[in-house]
């Protein structure tokens, strides 16, 4: 069997031996022959869906979808035209009027601002969380759905994800795993018994701020065909020249990645020795209270290119050093080659409600690092000047 970088170099498995092609081209048509004109029958795809129009099936999403099912070692994959793409795909197939969804309180606010919309359809959602032991509380018998993130956004929390998975099996719930930031490098949810795993692809899988995807992996066949229903009817497969660029970066999503927390662990320790910083969050920091949890569940010894840091000021400090930066660009997002500061509480925590917001610590001094691939001085040069007049 071979490894995970050959996988995702190799893993779209595609060769024309025709022309002698080995790199996956980008089917950029709509259409295809219907029905097939050798057979009478409706051509199909590897996996057996009609391949007669791209809303439904394209052969260079059908190539990215293998990479990402070799990588999650899961059976299959489904691509998404986005992570929230995909998000929606899952809860509307797995979810019907009357059931409970347990969903992590430090979730992507969108992720969490859909969940709790559901609820004029009938479906009640619950906030569990931040820590594992929250999460076996809430999981009774009669929770249909769980769904976690293996490192949280922006407090960079790590929870117990292998005995989630043993509560949700003992009491027949669903473990839906979002690996957008710990990435299948770090962790492979389905191996612990997760229905299912989900990323934005826009993020470290992509890699280049420069396409909106998303994917889910998973191993039951009969899901695979109600997912792949929804996305059809929802339209949201993922675009073929996103595919392209998808295939594109996930072939080098180890160097990449092991770059990235590289980086991200020498200037968590450097913002950890600044005058003006308070309190840094990261996981490969040994002073961490999650670091015992990552190194069990990981199976590296990187802790991905995310971190966040409480500065010693509020909200027009903030915002200042927001203004200073010039290497790093002050953005939402994560996971490309540039480095980015945010804001959460302009940002990806903004749908919080205000008491969730409170109780996990996002406030006005916080502010989120995502690490790119810039050289590490610069980056602590940059930080430095933009956080020295505050
Ligand atoms: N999951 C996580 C953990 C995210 O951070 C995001 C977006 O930031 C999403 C899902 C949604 O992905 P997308 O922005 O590709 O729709």
């Amino acid at each position: 069997m071979t490894r995970f970088s050959t996988d995702s170099i190799h893993g779209h498995d595609y060769y024309d031996m025709e022309t002698g092609t080995f790199k996956v081209p980008l089917y950029l048509s709509t259409i295809f022959e219907h029905p097939d004109r050798r057979t009478g029958e409706a051509r199909k795809s590897d996996r057996g869906f009609e391949q007669k129009y791209s809303r439904e099936e394209n052969p260079t999403v059908r190539a990215f979808e293998r990479v990402v099912a070799k990588l999650e070692k899961g059976s299959h994959a489904l691509a998404f035209n986005s992570g929230m793409g995909g998000i929606a795909a899952v809860y509307l197939s797995a979810l019907s009027a009357g059931d409970t969804m347990v969903i992590t309180k430090e979730s992507y606010g969108t992720t969490q601002d859909l969940a709790l919309n559901l609820a004029k359809f009938g479906v009640k959602t619950l906030l569990a969380g931040p820590e594992t032991e929250d999460f076996l509380e809430k999981i009774k018998p009669g929770v249909s759905i769980v769904l976690v993130e293996t490192i949280t956004n922006p407090k960079v929390r790590v929870v117990d994800v292998r005995k989630i998975a043993k509560r949700c099996r003992e009491v027949g719930a669903r473990l839906v795993v979002d690996n957008t930031f710990a990435t299948p490098m770090l962790y492979r949810p389905l191996l612990d018994g997760a229905w299912l795993t989900l990323h934005s692809v826009t993020k470290y899988i992509g890699g280049h701020n420069d396409l909106l995807g998303g994917a889910v992996a998973l191993d039951d066949s009969m899901d695979l065909v109600e997912l792949w229903e929804f996305r059809r009817r929802l339209g949201s497969i993922m675009g073929a020249f996103e595919a392209f660029l998808a295939l594109r970066g996930v072939s080098t999503l180890k160097v990449r990645f092991e770059a990235q927390s590289r980086n991200a662990l020498a200037i968590a320790e450097f913002l950890e020795d600044h005058p003006k910083v308070e309190e840094v969050y990261y996981p490969g920091l040994k002073t961490s209270p999650y670091h015992r949890t990552a190194r069990a569940l990981f199976s590296e010894d990187l802790y991905g290119g995310l971190l966040s840091f409480k500065i010693k000021g509020g909200r027009s400090e903030a915002l200042e050093v927001l203004r200073k930066v010039q290497v790093v660009k002050p953005s939402p997002s994560l996971g490309g080659t540039e480095s980015l500061l945010n804001y959460p509480i302009m940002s990806a925590s903004k749908t919080l409600s205000p008491a969730v917001r409170k109780e996990l610590g996002i406030g006005d001094s916080l502010l989120r690092l995502a690490l790119g691939l810039e050289d590490l001085e610069d980056l602590k040069e940059d930080l430095s000047q933009a956080l020295s007049g505050i």
